[in-house]
């Protein structure tokens, strides 16, 4: 199609396929807003930490030029070192020629360069967000109800006689170790000890400690065929320990993967850091202790609003990339009907990053290559976000849904 119809497709789903790569670019924002009728995600809320440390984040460290060149390849590898390099070594070629095809795109960069102002007019700031993991730990805990206010229509008269009614329902539910459902095709704003937040059409979440996951295993065969999974795997960040806690990964091997896998299998998709040892641990262990049989890796390489990568591609310890491994839970009952299409290997997902962690909304991306079901039906485990269609759990999937990441639309 003509580079104009490429733009237009971009400007309307957000998602914008390179013409001469697999990579795409993806604006989160317009693929999240993809899932709202009332409300807006904020651009700027969104990118508040990519285009703010251009202005008001000097580098802290004076001696920035010596920790660079500290961070290239060491000159003796050891063996863990070199395995990682070569994994390094194979991505490369896929990751610069995608990067190349952003560089071309011309009428896509001018477009990239506005992502943050975008129909952004009434500058919403997040504010003071209430920390729901403390919240969640205190004895009040249980007690603690959210308000869920649902603008329902009357239909009863669509003869186009007298005017549709409309009006507010509300209801409180108890907001942890529960599944709190918006059934409903609307976006319902919802209250909770004075903090509002926003709950696209058709999703769930369920708000609790690792201990209680298990209540999310399905009684009969409706489980799921889409899993996304972003555990919050240790590693030495100073920066992360300060947004929130770790877990060593033994606790990831008794995740209930494969009770929540629908009868027919299901994809089961799973962000990892770029530490070798970590990666070994979910090829040898991980991966056969959930019955997942590895499939593809997709890499989400990350840029600024100048299309520049964030960092050297090559700093060995920082690299501008993070991993979604693929892989399939296979069924009991799998027919022709329902067997996946083949996922392409080394496909790349460029964006500009959110906050601290966040990671782009690949679930609908990822739906065509899951065992196809009449109806979709999609988890994500350790989730901050909600997604229309989506079953939201961890032990703060109302994080982002919190108003002020949010417009009326
Ligand atoms: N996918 C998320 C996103 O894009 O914003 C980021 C998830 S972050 C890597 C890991 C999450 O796991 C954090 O929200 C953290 O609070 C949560 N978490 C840590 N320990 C947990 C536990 N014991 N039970 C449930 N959730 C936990």
């Amino acid at each position: 199609s003509k580079p104009a119809g490429k733009l237009s497709t971009f400007l309307d789903s957000g998602v914008y396929r390179f013409e001469d790569s697999t990579a795409v670019f993806i604006d989160p924002v317009r693929v999240l807003n993809r899932s709202y009728t009332r409300f807006r995600v904020s651009p700027s809320a969104y990118y508040s930490r990519s285009f703010k440390s251009k202005i008001q984040e000097p580098r802290v460290c004076s001696n920035s030029r010596k920790r660079k060149r500290k961070e290239k390849k060491p000159q003796n590898l050891n063996d863990r070192e070199r395995a990682a390099d070569q994994r390094h070594q194979e991505a490369r070629p896929f990751l610069l020629k995608a990067h190349k095809s952003l560089l071309r795109s011309t009428e896509l960069l001018e477009v990239v360069s506005n992502l943050r102002d975008d129909f952004d007019n009434s500058a919403s700031s997040p504010g003071t967000t209430q920390s729901l993991v403390e919240l969640g730990r205190v004895w009040q805990a249980p007690l603690y109800e959210i308000t869920l206010n649902s603008q329902s229509h009357d239909n009863a008269s669509e003869d186009g006689g007298s005017p549709v009614m409309e009006y507010c329902k509300q209801r409180a539910v108890p907001v942890f170790n529960n599944l709190v459902v918006n059934e409903t095709s609307e976006d319902v704003e919802a209250e909770l000890l004075g903090s509002r937040y926003i709950l696209p059409p058709e999703s769930s979440f369920y708000m609790s400690d690792l201990g209680q996951i298990h209540n999310l295993i399905p009684e009969s065969d409706c489980g799921f065929n889409l899993i996304v999974v972003d555990p919050p795997w240790e590693n030495g960040s100073a920066r992360q320990k300060l947004r929130y806690s770790t877990l060593p990964n033994r606790y990831f091997l008794s995740l209930p993967i494969k009770q929540l896998c629908h009868t027919n299998g299901a994809l089961v998709a799973l962000w990892v850091t770029n530490r070798e040892k970590l990666r070994g641990f979910v090829e040898k262990e991980l991966f056969p202790a959930w019955g997942v049989e590895y499939a593809a890796t997709f890499f989400w390489l990350k840029v600024k609003a100048d299309g520049s990568l964030i960092g050297d591609l090559d700093l060995f310890h920082h690299r501008p990339y993070e991993c979604l491994l693929l892989g399939l839970c296979p069924g009991e009952d799998t027919d022709d009907n329902s067997r996946p299409k083949p996922i392409p290997d080394n496909q790349i997902m460029l964006t500009i990053p959110g906050d601290y962690s966040r990671k782009p909304p690949v679930a609908r991306f990822l739906q065509e290559y899951s065992p196809t079901l009449q109806r979709n039906r999609c988890v994500e485990l350790f989730a901050r976000e909600m997604t229309a269609g989506c079953v939201s759990w961890g032990n703060e999937p109302l994080h982002f849904q919190e108003s002020g990441n949010f417009t009326r639309g």
